[in-house]
């Protein structure tokens, strides 16, 4: 049965990086992919077009969708808008919340030709490989109550940190399949010498573990792990935690890896069904400059067809594509060093491309 995939190439470097994408994509069609692949807006270039940012036929498009790619939102051009649920932000948390996508991926993966890229010693993060499992749609961040007010003549801040069993429990299967599939390690984190709700996530987690004794389980508090992923990194082969942890510790795992314009991320519900984006931002200070790295965007590609599109073997091909080249010298702007010769957004998309049918 044919697939659908929605493009939401988005604001800035977004739409620019999604051609590449689109190109991609077209490639895996010739080699027999059976998807068709619709465009909508999302983001400041929505709000521009219909006043909103996740216009209604986009919504129903995602939903229709087996997988979405999105490019990214936001821009300077947008952050003056004073209704709140306008900014283009809230086009990602609307899809976010409106699909159900509670299991956020987040893989760090150092590409070794890219290893003296790192702010640590290319010793240290050859060959990192971690994938942090991050809990998308709970935790401290939804939490309520939640609010500013008046009490005893100043004001307040507060905010709830909740997370129910079964929550912990979807999050936790997530991970361990994950780490089934991969090192068979899996390292909870919480803090659970300090917070209630995350005794409870230990407690579910080490509930589950039986049923996956392939897996082994550990656990690790939240200080110590930010800590651990800046001291041996390669110690790490699944992480699984919550929002705010996940948040903190897979933008620090990602910047192990030297640069953002490779990074790839999932955020999948509970049917499989998927969005798959890079890491970074819209970039704003290079859009329209031809200078972006599309390489996250790309291996966003091969994220969606591995876990959405059951295309293992495209996946890999596509990751391959990549792997090679880097092999040959070709880096865009960000990943350029001394006495390399930097590559255009679209030069590296046909780079990859041309790897891609090569491996034919
Ligand atoms: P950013 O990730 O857009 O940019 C940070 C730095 O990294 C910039 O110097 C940028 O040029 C560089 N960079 C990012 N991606 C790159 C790529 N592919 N190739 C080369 N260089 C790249 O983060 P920011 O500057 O904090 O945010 C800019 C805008 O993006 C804001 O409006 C923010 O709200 C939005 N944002 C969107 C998402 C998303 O859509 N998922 C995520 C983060 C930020």
């Amino acid at each position: 049965m044919t697939q659908k995939v929605l493009l939401l190439p988005g604001d800035g470097i977004g739409p620019e990086i999604a051609a590449q994408a689109a190109r991609l994509l077209k490639a895996c069609q010739d080699a027999g992919l059976d998807i068709e692949v619709e465009e909508a807006l999302v983001g400041g270039s929505a709000f521009d077009v219909h006043g909103e940012p996740l216009p209604a036929e986009t919504l129903e498009n995602a939903k229709a969708a087996s997988a979405i790619l999105l490019g990214a939102v936001g821009g300077p051009k947008w952050d003056k808008i004073e209704d709140l649920s306008k900014r283009p932000e809230k086009g990602l948390l609307g899809l976010r919340k409106n699909l159900g996508l509670f299991g956020n991926l987040r893989p760090a993966l150092l590409y070794p030709q890219l290893a003296s890229a790192s702010s640590l010693k290319a010793e240290l993060v050859a060959g990192l490989d971690i994938m942090i499992v991050r809990e998308l749609t709970g935790g401290i961040y939804f939490g309520q109550p939640r609010g500013i007010e008046e009490r005893n003549g100043e004001r307040v801040g507060f905010n709830t940190y909740v997370y129910s069993e079964s929550e912990i429990e979807r999050i936790g299967r997530v991970a361990f399949e994950m780490a089934q599939k991969r090192g068979k390690k899996l390292c909870s984190v919480d803090k659970a010498n300090v917070l209630e709700v995350t005794i409870l996530w230990r407690e579910v987690m080490e509930r589950l573990a039986p049923e996956y004794p392939d897996v082994e389980l550990s656990h690790m508090y939240v200080d110590n792990a930010a800590m651990q992923l800046v001291r041996a990194p390669k110690q790490f082969d699944v992480v699984v935690t919550g929002n705010m942890f996940g948040d903190i510790l897979s933008d620090a795992a990602a910047m192990l890896t030297g640069s953002i314009g490779m990074l790839p991320s999932a955020s999948l519900n509970e049917t499989g069904q998927g969005m798959y984006e890079p890491c970074h931002g819209s970039a704003p200070d290079i859009a329209g400059q031809n200078i972006a790295n599309p390489l996250a965007m790309m291996l966003s590609v091969a994220m969606m067809l591995r876990y959405s599109l059951n295309e293992a073997g495209l996946a890999e091909r596509i990751e391959t594509a990549v792997g090679n080249v880097l092999d040959q010298g070709l880096r865009t702007a960000d990943i350029v060093q001394e006495g390399e010769v930097s590559v255009s957004t679209v030069e590296m998309g046909d780079a990859v491309i041309e790897a891609f049918n090569a491996l034919a």
